[in-house]
Formats: C-alpha cells, structure tokens, sequence
C-alpha cells in the first residue's frame, strides 16, 4: 500500500482494530483513532512492535470540533490522508414506538453524520493527490432492516446512500467510495447478544457461523487497495450468505 496513510474510525477494538491491523500489515501507515486513547496505545503498540508505523489520535464522533481536530492532528503527524475507513458505529437499540429522541439523535449523530464530517475533512487532501479511499462500513441490517434498531438501520441505509452519491461526484478525481456490509461479527458490539440468540443467529446463516473481524478487514483491505480502483459506489457484503 505503498505507505499511504490510512485513518481509521474505532481502531481501538473489534473491527477497526483489525482494519488497522490488515492495513498496515499491506503496507499502510495507519491513524488509529477513537474516544479511549489508552485502548488506542495499546493498538498502536502491537503495531509498532511488528515494526510498521501507527499514529494515535482521540476522537469523538458525535462532536463536530472533535471531527476537525483530530484530522488535523492526523495531517500534521502523519501527512494527507488518502484512505479512510469509516467504521466506528453504535447501537442504541429499542423498540420505535418507544424510542427516544436521544437515542435517535446520538446514533444518526455518530453513525451517519460524524462518517460524512470525516469525509469532508479528507476530500481535499484526496483531490489534491489525485487518488483516494473511502470506505464506510455499514450492517447488513442497512439493506434489510431489523426489530429494535430504526435508528441503527436508518444509519446504515444512510451510509449506503451516502457512499453511492459521493462515489458519483468523486469519480472524476479518482477517488473511489465504497461500502462494505457486515453480517453478525463476534466482537464486543454481538458480545452482548445470549447464546440463545447467538444460536439462532447462526442457524439463519447459510455459512454457518458469525464472522470474525478478519473477515471483514480482509474486505476492506480489498477495497483500500491499487487493485480495487475500478470498483466505486458498491456495498460488499461480508455476511456467511445471510442476506444476497
Ligand atoms: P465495537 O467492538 O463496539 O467497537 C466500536 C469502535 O468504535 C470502538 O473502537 C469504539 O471506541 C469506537 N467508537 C464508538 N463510539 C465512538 C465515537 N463516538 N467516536 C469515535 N469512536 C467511537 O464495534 P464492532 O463490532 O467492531 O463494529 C465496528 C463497526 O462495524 C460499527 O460501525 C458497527 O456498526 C459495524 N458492524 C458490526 C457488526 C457486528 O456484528 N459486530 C455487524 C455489522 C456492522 P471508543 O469506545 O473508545 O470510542
């Protein structure tokens, strides 16, 4: 990857942390950011142990000062930014008819928009560059829906929409945008679901089991890639054929 420089929304665990991981292993030189900066030294340490370089930065998503101040702490560390893995999401889940207007807020809040204020923070240096990645990282319940989650499911579907209209107007600047869809992912985000539901999760998959976080790292990996740079505006699913 050609020590491009890679920010990673919630690199400090689950599945950012394995984008970060698989990133870097290609190549990249990673930024790893979220709120926890001690879960993120630890991260950035495993990294430089394997002797590729990681920046560190804290961000909080749902906070539009936070947004601009930790890409600019990226920028002047680490250099223009030229591939963005938009992953870190939340869930605050319940039923709509009950749900409150806090919990719709926070998550459209991080989820949807702190993704799009990330972007707008890289667009330029990516212009600039002639050559950029973005990937936002979206659910398989983005593309068909699911009890107790409007507001997560509203966010997901937005990141897909999101990601088709920016593929369009950055394809002249060879700017690739993308989305990648998970299925159920054994992290601490599914670590909270029973085993019973955690069972009858599975038996709806036609592979078999949940995915690890590899798994979608790989997928990422994949798009962040020179190879990948005819392929814009798609949603890739990493989901055991649980939804096609
Ligand atoms: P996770 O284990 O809960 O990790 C979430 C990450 O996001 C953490 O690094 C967390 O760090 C960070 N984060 C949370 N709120 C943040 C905020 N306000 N600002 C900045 N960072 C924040 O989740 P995961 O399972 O790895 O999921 C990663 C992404 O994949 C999410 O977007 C999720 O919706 C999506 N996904 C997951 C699954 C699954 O089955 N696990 C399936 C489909 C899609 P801090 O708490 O330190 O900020």
């Amino acid at each position: 990857m050609n020590n491009r420089i890679a920010f990673v929304t919630g690199a400090s665990r689950g599945i950012g942390k394995a984008c970060a991981q698989a990133l870097s292993a290609a190549g990249a030189r990673v930024v790893l950011a979220a709120r926890n900066r001690e879960k993120l030294e630890e991260v950035a340490a495993e990294i430089r142990a394997a002797g590729r370089e990681a920046f560190v930065v804290e961000l909080d998503l749902a906070s539009p000062d936070s947004i601009k101040a930790a890409f600019a702490a990226a920028a002047k560390e680490a250099g223009p930014v030229t591939i963005l893995v938009n992953n870190a999401g939340i869930t605050k889940d319940g039923l709509a008819l009950r749900m409150k207007k806090d919990d719709w807020d926070v998550v459209l809040n991080t989820n949807l928009s702190g993704s799009f204020l990330a972007i707008q923070q890289v667009l330029h240096g990516m212009m600039r560059e002639r050559w950029g990645r973005i990937i936002n990282i979206s659910s398989v319940v983005g593309e068909m829906g699911n009890v107790g989650q409007a507001n997560y499911v509203a966010s997901k579907a937005g990141l897909i929409g999101l990601t088709k209209a920016l593929a369009l107007e950055m394809s002249s600047r060879n700017i690739t945008v993308n989305a990648v869809a998970p299925g159920f992912i054994e992290t601490e985000m599914t670590g909270v679901l029973s085993e019973e539901i955690k069972t009858a999760l599975v038996a709806r998959i036609p592979l078999k089991r949940m995915g690890s976080a590899q798994d979608v790292a790989a997928a990422v990996t994949f798009l962040a890639g020179e190879e990948a740079g005819y392929i814009t505006g798609h949603v890739l699913d990493v989901n055991g054929g649980m939804h096609m």
